[in-house]
């Protein structure tokens, strides 16, 4: 089928065509991650200031709208879909889109999952499953309540122990995610990779990134995961292995565990060479990289019209401007963030 072509000599309408994303640097861009909502029920510090201010309702996308530019991107050739935020769980009535999102894995779709806070599992991990979806990330920074609370300053750790339980037990496969923080979870480290392989879950490390004002300064906290590493290897035996879950985690097998250990280093190292994806906000932002601030407005694309061709378009032109990779620094000649909107709006 051509692009926006008429057939001649007929009076059919123009039929554009879902055609397949790929970015200047002959990336294709295969996975989309969605920020259904920058709310959130927990404050992490590192994450947002204790008092944000949030989007005012009416510039959010619906359920109905978000499912369609979803529907859109795969149709031009996403096959993998993660929700996130701010909290995906506290969204109202999230797993209508869930549930329709989960129709389309299987068609189109290979993989729809969640990276979530841990604090409503207990409530949506049966449904979850339900709907299709078979893996989940859960973000934990700290095996302590005490310092889960300090960190998240509003999170309760009991309640993500049980929502995890509650992952574990609806069949739902998770995997850990823990910012590595200087003076404040290395030392814990150990521990943490242990209690994750011990319950059967792979843990990953992510190094802060410069993003949106909060109350402390990064510089403070930065843990280059290097370092980390370093000191992690006097204890534990690492094999590299090439395993791979479509994201930009490399990782290595723990000797002594059995289990898995992923290191994002989106500092020390840049991984944008093999980057395979978009963001997408809950305004109908997308933003074509994490740590650039290029962005394009697909909100006036979907109210214009419900014929999807103005999407496409609209879309094609954001890939074309898809740079080839972010320019994140921290030091203390930086002092403001690389990037001035919150992870929290666009979902990590
Ligand atoms: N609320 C959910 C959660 O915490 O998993 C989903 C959204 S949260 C923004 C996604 C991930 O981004 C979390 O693992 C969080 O720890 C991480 N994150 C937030 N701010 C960050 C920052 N400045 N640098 C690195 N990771 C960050
Ligand atoms: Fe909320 Fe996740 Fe940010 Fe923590 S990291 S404040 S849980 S969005």
């Amino acid at each position: 089928m051509n692009s926006n072509v008429g057939t001649t000599g007929s009076a059919s309408p123009l039929v554009a065509e879902a055609k397949p994303m790929i970015d200047p640097f002959k990336r294709a861009v295969t996975y989309l991650r969605v920020s259904v909502t920058d709310r959130c029920d927990f404050r992490c510090t590192y994450c947002m200031a204790e008092h944000m201010t949030f989007l005012p309702k009416q510039e959010l996308l619906t359920l109905e709208e978000l499912h369609r530019l979803c529907s859109v991107f795969i149709a031009k050739g996403v096959r993998k879909l993660r929700l996130t935020g701010g909290e995906p769980l506290v969204r109202k009535n999230i797993m209508y889109l869930v549930r329709e999102l989960g129709k389309q894995i299987g068609s189109g779709l290979d993989e729809l999952t969640l990276t979530t806070n841990g604090s409503q599992l207990s409530r949506f991990a049966d449904e979850l499953y339900d709907c299709g979806v078979r893996r989940i990330n859960v973000s934990l920074d700290t095996l302590d309540p005490d310092k889960f609370r300090q960190i998240t300053r509003w999170g309760d750790f009991h309640k993500v122990m049980e929502g995890i339980d509650a992952a574990q037990k609806a069949g739902l496969k998770v995997k850990l995610n823990a910012v590595a923080l200087k003076d404040f979870n290395d030392v814990e480290m150990p521990e943490m990779i242990r209690f994750a392989h011990g319950r059967g879950m792979d843990l990953t490390v992510i190094e802060t990134m410069p993003m949106g004002e909060i109350e402390e300064d990064r510089t403070d906290r930065y843990l280059p995961l290097s370092k980390l590493r370093a000191d992690l290897e006097r204890q534990f035996t690492f094999s590299e292995i090439g395993y791979r879950t479509g994201g930009p985690a490399r990782y290595v097998e723990v000797r002594e565990t059995g289990g898995r250990l992923g290191f994002i280093t989106p500092m020390t190292h840049n991984f944008c060479e093999s980057c395979n994806r978009v963001r997408l906000t809950c305004t109908g932002t997308l933003y074509m990289c994490l740590g650039q601030n290029d962005a394009a407005d697909l909100r006036a694309a979907v109210r214009a019209t419900p014929d999807d061709g103005l999407l496409y378009a609209a879309i094609d032109e954001a890939i074309s401007r898809k740079p080839k990779g972010h320019d994140f620094i921290i030091d203390r000649t930086h002092n403001r963030p690389a990037v001035a909107r919150h992870m929290s709006v666009t979902g990590g």
